[in-house]
């Protein structure tokens, strides 16, 4: 090979006679090192990132989720309160550096039998990062919603709430746990619990409620003592259910017209209890038959499952239902599934289990045979003990010669007892005005 040729390949003498080139290899190798500073100065910032802060992450299935969650939305609060103290400087970063920017609502809707709609907001805190300071501890908190991850159990967008705070705090995450579980219990104490069920699990649906009591809901007669004494005693007899291999669980069925107080006792009898209600419609959208006895079978300790107007779900023709009914259409749960789940087979916990239906007549003998309702109860119109016991709850400094004309002038009627709550609530101030007006009652009724 011809020497001058292997000495115009020799790199040294191409390139380093190139100024071009030269300056090329000047620029990747500043942009290497910069690379590798940028690379370093971010593994130095997470490392030392990791030895200062201390993170707790807390996903959306894990049950504190919405403690904390309900235990946040007041730390803004709180916090402001602390920043009133601060001068003035300091006030507004504080207040601008803590609140969450970003707040979601929860709104609790009821629909009642009269029509009216009542709604309970609350809010807590949405997406979104922001501070605040517990027991002199700093403390961020993270609320992230995954957009394209979803709970596959229950469709719902995958959430975590990352807190992070100083390392050298850390035990200060294992009280925010306790005090966000111990508000939510307080908040429950004295309360029911209405438990609703999404997808295959049960929620809470809105805070806890006040307990009704059973006093305020008035049935004719001894009705409410009997059905409590039932209920009782099932619950106080455990060992008979077990020795005796039969499941323990009892089915309960109140029937009669709309407005008659079915829903209002249920809760009454929880309060009475002590227990919460799961309230399960078998005509939600995606139930199926394994599902149904899932959720059954899971249904949170010490709560009544309710459900609510059976007879919408199943009536006696079964088939005919099956296919005209939509929504039972999008909840495939059969009847025999029903049967099945109600039969209780797999609960290793005692089931109380309650249904209503306005048609009685329409329901399948299959489904309220005893063993699955153990206890039928027909809770009808308004009786004289009835509208009698309801005037004197409303006007209880009056003498009763009030509720007994009353009453007198109502013999040929029929009348719920929410109607007569409707009257009663009208003419509140005077039980005068209740009985000068019961004519305004009267032409709501069916004649006699
Ligand atoms: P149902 O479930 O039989 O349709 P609800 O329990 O929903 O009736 O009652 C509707 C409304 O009427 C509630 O506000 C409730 O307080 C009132 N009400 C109905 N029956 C009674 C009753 N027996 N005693 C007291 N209030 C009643």
């Amino acid at each position: 090979m011809d020497p001058s040729m292997v000495e115009g390949l020799s790199s040294s003498g191409m390139f380093s006679g190139n100024p071009y080139f030269s300056a090329g290899f000047g620029l990747i190798g500043v942009g290497a090192v910069l690379a590798i500073l940028r690379q370093g100065a971010r593994r130095a910032a997470d490392l030392t990132r990791r030895q200062i802060l201390v993170t707790l992450e807390i996903p959306s299935k894990d049950k504190s989720y919405q403690w904390v969650l309900r235990w946040l939305s007041q730390q803004h609060q709180s916090t402001e309160l602390i920043s009133m103290n601060q001068n003035t400087g300091m006030k507004k970063f504080i207040k601008n550096a803590t609140k969450p920017r970003q707040l979601a609502v929860e709104t609790l809707f009821q629909q009642h039998d009269n029509g009216n709609v009542s709604a309970e907001f609350s809010f807590v805190p949405g997406p979104g990062k922001y501070f605040f300071k517990f027991q002199n501890c700093w403390i961020q908190a993270d609320r992230v919603r995954e957009t394209r991850m979803l709970d596959l159990t229950n469709g719902a967008p995958w959430e975590t709430i990352t807190l992070t705070t100083l390392n050298r705090d850390r035990e200060v995450f294992q009280k925010i746990l306790e005090k966000a579980q111990n508000q939510a219990m307080e908040l429950q104490e004295g309360k029911t619990v209405i438990y609703t069920s999404v997808g295959p699990e049960w929620r809470p649906f809105g805070p806890p409620r006040k307990k009704r009591l059973l006093s305020s809901v008035v049935l004719d007669q001894n009705l409410a003592d009997m059905i409590v004494t039932d209920v009782n005693g099932f619950i106080h007899n455990e060992q008979w259910y077990e020795q005796r291999g039969i499941p323990y669980r009892r089915g309960y069925l109140l029937y009669g017209p709309p407005g008659t107080g079915k829903t209002s006792f249920i809760q009454a009898l929880a309060g009475e209890l002590g227990y919460n209600i799961c309230v399960l419609n078998l005509s939600e959208r995606g139930h199926t038959d394994d599902r149904l006895n899932h959720l059954l079978t899971i249904a949170p300790e010490r709560s009544i499952i309710l459900l609510e107007d059976i007879d919408a779900a199943f009536t006696k023709n079964r088939e005919k239902t099956d296919l005209s009914s939509s929504s039972v259409h999008l909840s495939m749960i059969t009847f025999s599934g029903l049967l099945n789940a109600l039969d209780g087979v797999s609960s290793p916990e005692e089931r109380i289990i309650f249904m209503t239906t306005n048609h009685i007549d329409r329901l399948d003998p299959a489904l309220i045979r005893p063993g699955r309702v153990d206890l039928k109860v027909y809770l009808g119109d308004a009786t004289k003990y009835q509208i009698q016991t309801m005037f004197n709850r409303f006007y209880p400094e009056y003498p009763e010669s009030l509720a007994l004309e009353f009453s007198e002038l109502l013999k040929d009627y029929s009348v719920s007892t929410a109607q007569l709550q409707g009257h009663f609530v009208l003419f509140k101030d005077s039980p005068y005005s209740a009985l000068d007006n019961i004519d305004s009652l009267i032409s709501s009724l069916p004649p006699p």
